[in-house]
């Protein structure tokens, strides 16, 4: 007799399988359910069964390069927000510690420890040297 697994591992070979698309997209199924337990709309009932239902057959479809490029595509569209939210919660940490400039010139931006007054900053990226003010 076969085992589960054996059974699972034959079913899913072949198919597309998982990725940061199925992720977001159970998150928000399982986030849209979450809400409606309080709300109780059928329309969200609809949006979030669809959507689990959605990113599950994604996930069986062997139709690989096309889930491929879907995922691609998302990811062009995330990396740009993963990024900026590291950058803020990064910023969020460093509150009471350093200040954040822009570079004149490079447009990098620079964490700066506080230091009172005007200062004269050597950019790291692009060498060039121009004057920070640091308030509070
Ligand atoms: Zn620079």
């Amino acid at each position: 007799m076969e085992s589960l697994k054996n059974k699972l591992v034959r079913f899913m070979t072949g198919r597309y399988g998982i990725d940061q698309l199925y992720y977001l997209g159970l998150f928000m199924g399982l986030g849209a359910m979450m809400i409606n337990l309080k709300v109780d709309s059928l329309v969200l009932t609809i949006f979030s069964d669809g959507l689990i239902l959605l990113v599950l057959l994604r996930s069986f479809s062997r139709n690989i390069s096309r889930r491929r490029m879907e995922n691609e595509k998302f990811m062009r569209l995330w990396n740009p927000v993963k990024k900026a939210t590291r950058i803020l919660v990064r910023r969020i940490k460093g509150i009471g510690r350093y200040r954040y400039r822009k570079c004149p010139h490079c447009k990098k931006t620079l964490q700066l420890p506080i230091k009172r007054g005007k200062h004269t900053v050597k950019c790291p990226t692009c060498q060039e040297k121009f004057e920070v003010r640091v308030i509070v």
